[in-house]
């Protein structure tokens, strides 16, 4: 039976978990084949997809979302499904689902943020990056967090680009904001902000920071925020000095002439100062009397070479930095996923170029694919998992070539979306997710926004219920 794997009678059946950027580039991958038939249906625990273009990308950056439109064209095909609202794991298990597809592809992301591993680092106003990115992007799962804006300064810890997008957010104008698709309630929350000084951490030096040219260059052209960089900062110490001279790649000569630039401003008297700082590492969160943060303490560093990369050391110079609110930005995590294995200190399920291994044998593991960051780490801009999921789609097809698939008792799709529907009876479906995304852009029509977010489950029914 398995011979005919991939024509119009038996065409081969896929799960993909997790809708955002790498889970519709793997669909289109798989979907363009004009020799193999493929049927592609596309899990998410949320009822609205495109993970982190939803509630990653910073709402000001509102262009970097118009790739929907890829994934829109992409949906529209009728050998695809989308199945929102529905968690793997929970409504329907891994095995479950081997029951019905030959092939399973995990693109869920990196879900959880790195920890600093210090002391404090749970005090009341010390809030992960993620928290705060997807509150003000309208989550579900995170529109009931609290922020305390009334604190004055905020640390940022980490100088990659959701650092950036963290503190650019901060500096915003209640103006600049309302022209966004920000969540309302962080419209709300941040129009009443009484933040006045960001201070960004970086623990390398300005050479290694890891925002990109674009992304730090804003920082210096914000309406509500002066920024301010000291010029020792931006001197290089011996060996980023051998490494700059030593590249030919010009994109690390032109973020120090970015920052050096930085560092020659005078303050403009702006509402913010938003003050980058390198070569620091926060030690410990210190609580005020209230038992939230009042001041961060960190250790001056120094680079060290090892094995080629600069890493930072910590020197006898510490400091102890006031601020009320703290943002760790360190970098993102994978959850691991029940039924597969999952390596631990990389935060990703093992596997090769998108084919999930055995860490004990090294082998594939049958059926089982990733794309995006669990399967490479949380790096990368959305485009990076084009070039990801198709060549983890390319795996994909050839081992359904070789038939070495799952061998699934009930590949009808009809059987598929009745076990669903009977386990999540409010699943989304593609046309209801169109429904939605109609609504909310009117809703935003009114005032002159790109839309206006639904953030709970209850607002999206009652919406749909509705039409
Ligand atoms: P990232 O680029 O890996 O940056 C993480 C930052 O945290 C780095 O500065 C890192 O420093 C620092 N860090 C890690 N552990 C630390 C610790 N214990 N103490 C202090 N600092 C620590 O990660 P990200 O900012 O979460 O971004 C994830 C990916 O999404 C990146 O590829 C990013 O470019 C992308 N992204 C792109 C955009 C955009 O294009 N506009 C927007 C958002 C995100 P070290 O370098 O020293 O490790």
């Amino acid at each position: 039976m398995t011979s005919e794997l991939g024509t119009e009678g038996h065409p081969l059946r896929v799960a993909i978990i997790g809708s955002g950027p790498a889970g519709f580039y793997t669909a289109a991958h798989l979907l363009k084949q004009s020799d193999v038939h493929v049927q592609v249906d596309m899990f998410d625990r949320l009822p609205t997809p495109f993970g982190l273009v939803r509630f990653g990308v910073a709402p000001d950056h509102q262009k970097i979302k118009n790739v929907t439109r890829v994934f829109d064209r992409i949906a529209q095909q009728d050998t695809f499904r989308y199945f929102g609202d529905v968690e793997v794991g929970k409504d329907i298990s891994l095995g479950e689902l081997g029951q019905h597809f030959h092939q399973v592809c995990f693109a869920t992301g990196a879900e959880t943020d790195r920890r600093m591993e210090i002391p404090g680092e749970d005090l009341t106003r010390s809030h992960t990056a993620t928290e705060f990115v997807a509150w003000f992007n309208g989550h579900p799962d995170y529109r009931d967090h609290q922020f305390d804006f009334s604190a004055e300064r905020v640390a940022v810890v980490g100088v990659g680009n959701v650092a950036v997008d963290v503190a650019r957010i901060l500096c915003r104008t209640p103006d600049e904001l309302a022209q966004t698709d920000i969540a309302d309630h962080a419209l709300e929350a941040l129009s009443q902000s009484k933040v006045r000084e960001i201070t960004m951490l970086g623990r390398r030096g300005a050479l290694q920071a890891a925002f990109t040219n674009p992304e730090v260059r804003e920082l210096g052209e914000l309406v509500g925020a002066d920024i301010n960089v000291a010029p020792e900062d931006v001197r290089l110490d011996p060996l980023s000095q051998a490494e700059l001279d030593g590249t030919d790649d010009d994109t690390l000569q032109k973020k120090m002439a970015i920052l050096e630039d930085f560092a020659e401003r005078s303050r403009e008297g702006k509402e913010r100062l938003l003050t980058l700082r390198f070569l620091v590492s926060p030690t410990e969160l210190i609580a005020g009397e209230d038992g939230g943060v009042r001041a961060m303490r960190i250790v001056r560093n120094e680079l060290v070479s090892d094995g080629g990369k600069l890493r930072p050391r910590a020197t006898e110079q510490t400091e102890e930095l006031p601020v009320d609110m703290v943002f760790r930005s360190v970098g993102y995590r994978g959850l691991p996923m029940e039924g597969l294995p999952f390596h631990e200190s990389w935060g990703v399920i093992p596997n090769e170029a998108g084919r999930v291994t055995d860490p004990e044998t090294g082998q594939p593991v049958r059926g089982m694919y990733v794309s995006g960051w669990i399967k490479r780490g949380p790096s990368g801009v959305i485009g990076t998992n084009k070039k990801d999921g198709t060549e983890t789609a390319g795996f994909m097809l050839e081992d359904a070539a070789s038939s070495s698939v799952l061998d699934p008792a009930n590949t009808d799709p009809s059987a598929l979306e009745a076990l669903v529907r009977e386990r999540q009876p409010h699943v989304v479906n593609y046309a209801d997710w169109s429904r939605l995304d109609e609504l909310e852009q009117s809703r935003g029509e009114a005032s002159g926004r790109p839309r206006v977010k639904f953030t709970s489950r209850a607002e999206m029914r009652a919406a749909l219920d509705a039409t």
